[in-house]
């Protein structure tokens, strides 16, 4: 979403390049797989760059459809969020992660960090900490801290200062917060500046350029720095090779996820990959 003239909001969705009858139908089918549990999380882990010790994972959606095919969140989930479906379908993923982030605890994994992503939608609903607040009480086993909520820049179209005092009052649950695809879409730097957030993500664009000479590589470096003098912490999204690690690891970045390390996983794998960690 990106502010127009007036304090007018904008929406660039990309992908509902699909006409109206397209979106229909991914709705009804999303409705109809939400109601028959045909949803599901898979986890992705988050390493330190410094010890490679996996400090948390995050939960991403995922669909099955009825033939089979996965449907891409990228599709779907713009659907949900037009719809007003994403208040639910993310209240669902909170509780469910929070659920399986208190099996992983039990399992022996009990320092590890659920991340969850929070739709701007869905972040800026009047009962959203109520709803948090909720989730929290019923997965008693699971510490606040061990949460983090990513949200990306779009929430910025419910205004700085109520998206500022939101965060605060998360925070004030011991929640942390982290600003999801830095660096796409219509970002300012100064509204980086009006956020308390504890964790920047730089997205996956930024870090294809880390090791070329292409426009935006010397941006992208900058970013990390950037993150560290705003008192955040700086996570790289979408690593894939071990160039990108090393420039990453010499930049001082302190965590990375991507397929360099582990693709996002079903809970039962995930359990199994990290009992093969190294201790
Ligand atoms: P995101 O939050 O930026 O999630 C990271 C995406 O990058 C995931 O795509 C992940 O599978 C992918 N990825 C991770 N490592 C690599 C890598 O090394 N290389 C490449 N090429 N890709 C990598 P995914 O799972 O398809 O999700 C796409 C987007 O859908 C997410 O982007 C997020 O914006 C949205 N999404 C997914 N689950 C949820 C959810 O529960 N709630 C909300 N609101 N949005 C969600
Ligand atoms: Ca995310
Ligand atoms: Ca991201
Ligand atoms: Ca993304």
């Amino acid at each position: 979403a990106k502010a127009g003239g007036q304090g007018r909001i904008e929406y660039f969705t990309p992908a509902l390049g699909a006409d109206s009858k397209e979106r229909t139908r991914l709705l009804h089918g999303l409705h109809r797989a939400f109601d028959h549990d045909r949803l599901f999380l898979v986890y992705q882990p988050q390493v330190s760059l410094t010890t490679g010790e996996v400090l948390g994972v995050e939960a991403l959606l995922r669909w099955r459809a009825e033939d089979g095919t996965m449907v891409p969140p990228d599709r779907f989930i713009p659907v949900a969020e037009r719809s007003g479906l994403i208040v639910n379908l993310g209240t669902w993923v909170l509780r469910t992660a929070l659920y399986d982030l208190g099996r992983l605890h039990a399992q022996g994994f009990a320092r590890l960090r659920m991340a969850v992503n929070v739709s701007a939608v869905q972040f800026s609903q009047p009962d959203f900490l109520d709803i948090l607040d909720e989730a929290l009480r019923d997965n008693p086993r699971v510490a606040p801290e061990r949460l983090e909520l990513e949200i990306t820049e779009s929430v910025a179209m419910v205004g700085m200062e109520r998206v500022a005092a939101l965060m605060r009052e998360v925070q004030s649950r011991q929640v942390a917060v982290a600003i999801d695809d830095f660096g796409t879409g219509f970002s300012s730097l100064s509204y980086l500046d009006c956020l308390p957030a504890d964790r920047l993500k730089i997205d996956r664009a930024f870090i294809n350029l880390l090791d070329t000479e292409r426009p935006g590589a010397r941006i992208a470096r900058m970013i990390v720095p950037l993150g560290h003098q705003l008192g955040m912490k700086v996570l790289a999204e979408g690593v894939e090779t071990e160039s990108q690690a090393n420039i990453l690891r010499e930049l001082g970045c302190d965590e990375a996820q991507g397929y360099r390390y582990a693709r996002p996983m079903p809970l039962d794998e995930l359990l199994s990959w990290l009992q093969q960690q190294p201790p």
